[in-house]
């Protein structure tokens, strides 16, 4: 079995360690005093577990966020969402009050009883289909404060494919340059 895999070597690791990337990518941090044969076995004895992992990482869907462009990211979040939200609004006849754009790990936006609305950052790096869903989603928890029937058709009316919507944002996996 030959499998690619990116080599690093570390000054503090005792033992090799290995990973699988969302990308796909097989990483093995090993000490520097390990030799390459010992490397190569590591690799063969793990070959299942990593066969497996690299057939869970292809399966999704990867997005590359470069750190230094952050500030960037989140002006074109807020332009996007901004614009996005006043359309969908307006045919909802719905009403927020503030956009906020924040950093966070693994949520993609949220609504406030108040009528605020957040989205992460990284909503512009979607796929626009994908963006609208959140946009959406979060609009009509104005009017549906839960995830009810009357939510679901509420988004339905101007996104009616939102299951397999969502079950490709579930497949996103973003990685950081
Ligand atoms: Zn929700």
């Amino acid at each position: 079995m030959n499998i690619p895999y990116l080599l690093k070597r570390s000054t503090r690791a005792r033992m090799m360690r290995l990973a699988v990337y969302p990308d796909a990518r097989v990483v093995v941090t090993a000490p520097h005093f390990s030799g390459l044969g010992t490397i190569e076995r590591f690799i063969v004895k793990h070959s299942d577990w990593i066969s497996r992992h690299i057939a869970r990482a292809r399966g999704k869907a990867v997005i590359r966020v470069q750190r230094r462009k952050i500030a960037e990211l989140k002006k074109r979040a807020l332009a996007l969402t901004s614009a996005r939200c006043a359309h969908f609004a307006t045919i909802y006849g719905l009403n927020y009050r503030k956009i906020t754009i924040r950093a966070q790990k693994s949520r993609w936006g949220s609504c406030s009883r108040a009528g605020n609305l957040s989205f992460n950052y990284k909503i512009g790096v979607l796929p626009p289909h994908v963006a609208d869903y959140i946009i959406v989603h979060e609009l009509c928890h104005l009017a549906e404060m839960n995830h009810s029937k009357n939510f679901w058709d509420l988004v339905a009316k101007t996104v009616p494919e939102h299951k397999t919507t969502r079950a490709e944002l579930r497949q996103v996996v973003v990685v950081y340059d």
